[in-house]
């Protein structure tokens, strides 16, 4: 399995490079060449498998030079008892006939990217020792808040690499930036920015592509690479889940071979959506994917209209983890529809100098073919909390609950009541405050107080981890204007 960027397919990368690379040198994403399929009785082997099984069958797909012994030791690694709470580690919960919820939060940081950022470490550091690279990887990620928390305690101690989280100052949840803040570890670097997600993402990628910072860092041994979504090994261990989810979904009788299911998922940089789309290229038998977006509707829009334009103000909402105006993983979306990598590349350069490109007729309609998109604003993501607890005595939080409000928009719309799976991506005691005041409290000043008196109030326990931060020491405290990120990358590897 070859990689190419998604502007320039002239030159190809192993699925090694692309992962220790991150993003293409032409500021492209490193995507596969193509997209396997699942051969016929996959479904049905993979049914009787336990998670971890399944992810080495369907990661090896795509990693041909990582053996099944190595991907097994690190799905283990990843998903072990000592990381997820769970053995089933991303279970289905039927939340009402076809209705299924797919908990992604059951990983040590509480949010979905625990899927993707347990396993990433594990291909990284492989990818070094296959590729011969001695260098000391230095992980940059910008984060809406999740994506940090997960890469910190991923990365954490291991070898070879160290990692500096750049995260909004004012942009995420107190639970959040106190799990970032806390952070341990003897590789890690923690640095507000003033300014939202989008300041934060720009000033990495920036980083990323300065010429004459990447030579000052390999004069001192060290090469830039990334965790975010834009890199491959995040996506791939993404794709997994859904896959898994309609295995148990068969493997409980809920629904029958090769029957149809839409997916719905609350969507920000367009990273999980995308790996749902992609196992729906494999051959899962997606029908509908529906991205649910809050009021930065940038997505909805685009699904909509075919114009994609970041041209807008933007709100900080109830659900942060998706407040983000540009989504860098469509990038790879735009590759699949298109197939046309200088196609590709023309809509990314009028993104760059205004801000909006619209794609041709045929693209939005191969795009509105699979796609649906409907946002809501915080009012009814706090009604749909409050009517989902009431009605199923289940509790989800602000991300999940913007799904929640868009399947029911589509139902309404379409008369569809196909098998739905919506993507939960965070435990709700994560946004515990929040959560709170939906269900009609009055939530204390502390986030870590709100952990408590939510638990008290649905008498379910907070997440171990969650609970554990009353008790841990601020560890950092560095804040940088947007343009001197540089400042923090300096003082990390002095
Ligand atoms: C990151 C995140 C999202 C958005 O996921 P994308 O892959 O960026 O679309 C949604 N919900 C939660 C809780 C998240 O952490």
């Amino acid at each position: 399995m070859r990689y190419i960027s998604t502007r320039d397919n002239t030159n190809q990368y192993s699925a090694s490079q692309a992962i220790i690379q991150g993003l293409a040198k032409d500021g492209g994403l490193l995507t596969p060449f193509y997209i396997p399929k699942l051969p016929n009785n996959a479904l049905e082997d993979l049914k009787a498998m336990a998670y971890q099984q399944r992810a080495v069958y369907i990661m090896k797909m795509f990693l041909e030079e990582f053996s099944v012994k190595e991907l097994t030791d690190f799905a283990n690694a990843a998903y072990g008892p000592d990381k997820f709470d769970t053995p089933a580690v991303a279970p289905v919960r039927t939340v009402d006939g076809n209705t299924h919820c797919l908990e992604l939060w059951h990983g040590p940081t509480s949010a979905f990217k625990d899927m993707a950022l347990q396993m990433l470490p594990h291909l990284l550091t492989a990818s070094l020792t296959k590729t011969e690279e001695n260098k000391t990887a230095c992980i940059l990620v910008a984060t809406s808040g999740d994506t940090g928390k997960g890469a910190l305690e991923g990365f954490k101690d291991v070898p070879g690499t160290k990692i500096l989280v750049f995260y909004p100052k004012d942009g995420v949840s107190q639970v959040q930036e106190l799990q970032m803040l806390t952070q341990e570890g003897d590789n890690v670097g923690v640095c507000a920015v003033v300014g939202n997600f989008d300041d934060a993402q720009t000033g990495v990628k920036a980083l990323f592509s300065d010429e004459e910072v990447r030579q000052a860092l390999a004069r001192r041994g060290y090469f830039f690479s990334s965790a975010n979504s834009i890199n491959w090994g995040r996506v791939l261990p993404q794709i997994v889940y859904y896959i898994s989810a309609y295995c148990d979904l068969l493997r409980d009788e809920k629904i029958a071979l090769g029957q149809s299911v839409n997916v719905c998922v609350p969507t920000g940089n367009f990273g999980n959506i995308l790996a749902a789309y992609y196992a729906r290229e494999m051959g899962l038998p997606i029908d509908q994917l529906i991205c649910a977006s809050n009021e930065n509707n940038v997505l909805t829009d685009f699904i909509r209209e075919g114009v994609y334009d970041r041209n807008r103000p933007f709100h900080n909402t109830l659900s942060p983890s998706m407040d983000i105006l540009i989504s860098s993983n469509l990038e790879r979306l735009l590759l699949s529809l298109t197939q046309d990598p200088a196609e590709v590349k023309g809509y990314m350069a009028q993104m760059a100098s205004t801000g909006r490109y619209q794609v041709s007729d045929k693209i939005k309609n191969r795009l509105q073919k699979r796609f649906r998109g409907y946002f809501c604003d915080d009012r009814e993501t706090q009604r749909v909390i409050q009517s989902v607890y009431d009605k199923f005595g289940y509790l989800i939080d602000t991300h999940t609950a913007v799904a929640f409000s868009a399947l029911e928009q589509y139902r309404g719309e379409t008369g569809d009541d196909t098998p739905a799976i919506v993507a939960s991506t965070a435990s709700p005691f994560k946004f515990g405050a929040s959560v709170l005041e939906a269900l009609g409290e009055i939530p204390p000043a502390s986030g870590l107080d709100a952990l408590d008196r939510l638990a008290a109030k649905t008498g379910q326990p907070a997440p171990a981890p969650l609970a554990a931060l009353r008790n841990k020491k601020v560890r950092f405290n560095q804040v940088v204007e947007k343009d001197h990120m540089l400042d923090a990358v300096v003082s990390l590897l002095e």
